[in-house]
């Protein structure tokens, strides 16, 4: 920590290995010059001491990041090469968890540097952070500390710019100033939560959970609209594209091409399609000023028309299920990955209203995934929504947006109306 910073760590958020695999498998694992010396210098069993596998992986230092040189290879099966039949690294078996590849170690943790402190946080591509499995993270403060120490190594020029934070495009924003609005925001999603009743996702600043997750009025896309809206109320000259003077495109025609839109780039048919999250812009803007007769949806490699929605029921997401996404928007916006330099550039009701729309976006998919599977009303598995979820963190985690879609997203995220209606396509 260099003596200087202070740690924030969230309560009611769980981290513990559950051994599953899952993250040492697809993903390309980066190395730094460092990590291969080490490795080469290891001899693992059933291995051969030069790395064969290790891939050339040009994943050179950017925004801040040490150099990665190259990455660890797969296996035909797409599973990292140390990965024994057991789901346990051999390297963390044979040596220790110091001899892993740095990001192997790095991870699920997050931590977001700003002016008053670091924030720590999980990645919700674990299964662990998904089922809020082992122990809490505020149990985990040396071990936290010491990982702060490795990630400062691995990205020492990292110095996110929070000094350029805005309310809404055009008005800016302090960073003291949102600390509060933050507060406000942290304690609305624990306070009547579902979140914490089954596993005790919960902030410092909220005990008791009440509500029924069942409640359309708690869900977490509703609050998050909601605290968009009232944080408005702070906007010295309200702008809203529903209300654009000659606009032709109407408003509920707006709201289905930014959900098509987002949903082809946070859960594409192909993830590892280069680009696969970039949003076509162009099309966008060509389609709001034009719109099409039917707007589609690109789902699981077919299309669906957008109005069919209406007509397609969801099933019933169980009071774990409504926690994950409550967990989720909650660590969202304590780790302050969800706008300004954490996200997109986004100001901070563009941010929040995204935040909506994407936790929609996982009941949509659902939705989706009932008709094609005709098992509409039954009670959603659990599983089911966590790996929508695993899916939609992975997109954002390599989300990095032109200034021109920055701000599409902007101008459309805006209203919270939006978010809203957004929402109720989404129940
Ligand atoms: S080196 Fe170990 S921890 Fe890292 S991806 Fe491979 S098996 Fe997983």
């Amino acid at each position: 920590m260099g003596g200087e910073a202070i740690l924030h760590i969230p309560e009611g958020i769980n981290f513990d290995c559950t051994g599953c695999g899952n993250c040492c498998f697809s993903w390309p694992v980066p190395l730094t010059d460092d990590d291969l010396k080490r490795i080469c210098s290891l001899e693992i069993q059933g291995h051969q001491k030069e790395p064969v596998h290790v891939i050339k992986a040009g994943v050179a230092g950017s925004s801040g990041q040490r150099a990665f040189t190259s990455a660890l290879g797969k296996r035909a099966d797409g599973k990292c090469q140390y990965l024994s039949p057991d789901n346990r690294c051999q390297i963390h078996n044979q040596f220790g968890e110091e001899a892993k590849p740095s990001m192997c170690r790095l991870f699920p943790y997050t931590f977001t540097p700003t002016p008053a402190g670091v924030w720590a946080a999980a990645s919700f591509a674990s299964t662990g952070v998904l089922y809020n499995s082992g122990r809490p993270l505020t149990s985990q403060k040396e071990h936290l500390m010491r990982t702060y120490e490795l990630f400062q190594s691995l990205y020492p020029d990292l110095a996110p710019d929070w000094t350029g934070l805005q309310l809404v495009d055009g008005q800016s924003l302090g960073f003291e100033e949102y600390l509060k609005i933050e507060t406000r925001l942290l304690s609305a999603l624990s306070e009547n939560s579902a979140a914490g009743a089954s596993s005790s996702s919960s902030s410092s600043s909220s005990s008791t959970t009440t509500s029924s997750s069942s409640s359309s009025e708690w869900r977490t896309e509703k609050i998050l609209s909601g605290l968009a809206k009232q944080t408005s109320i702070q906007i010295k000259q309200k702008r809203d594209l529903d209300k654009v003077p000659g606009l032709e495109t109407k408003p509920r025609t707006v709201d289905s091409l930014l959900v098509s839109s987002l949903l082809t780039a946070y859960f594409p048919d192909d993830v590892y399609k280069e680009n696969a999250c970039e949003i076509d812009t162009a099309q966008l803007a060509r389609s709001l000023v034009m719109p099409p007769a039917k707007v589609q949806l690109q789902f699981d490699g077919g299309l669906v028309n957008f109005s069919d929605l209406n007509n397609y029921t969801l099933g019933r997401l169980n009071e774990q299920a409504e926690s994950l996404l409550r967990r989720f928007a909650y660590l969202k916006v304590f780790s302050k990955l969800y706008f300004g330099p954490g996200f997109a550039g986004l100001s901070l009701i563009a941010g929040l209203n995204h935040l909506s729309v994407i936790v929609s976006l996982v009941r949509i998919v659902i939705k989706l995934q009932n008709h094609k599977s005709n098992t509409k009303g039954s009670e959603i598995a659990f599983e089911e929504v966590a790996e929508c979820v695993r899916m939609l963190e992975r997109r954002l985690t390599v989300a990095s947006y032109s200034r021109e879609t920055k701000t599409m997203l902007e101008v459309l995220l805006s209203s919270s109306e939006r978010a809203e209606r957004i929402a109720m396509l989404a129940s």
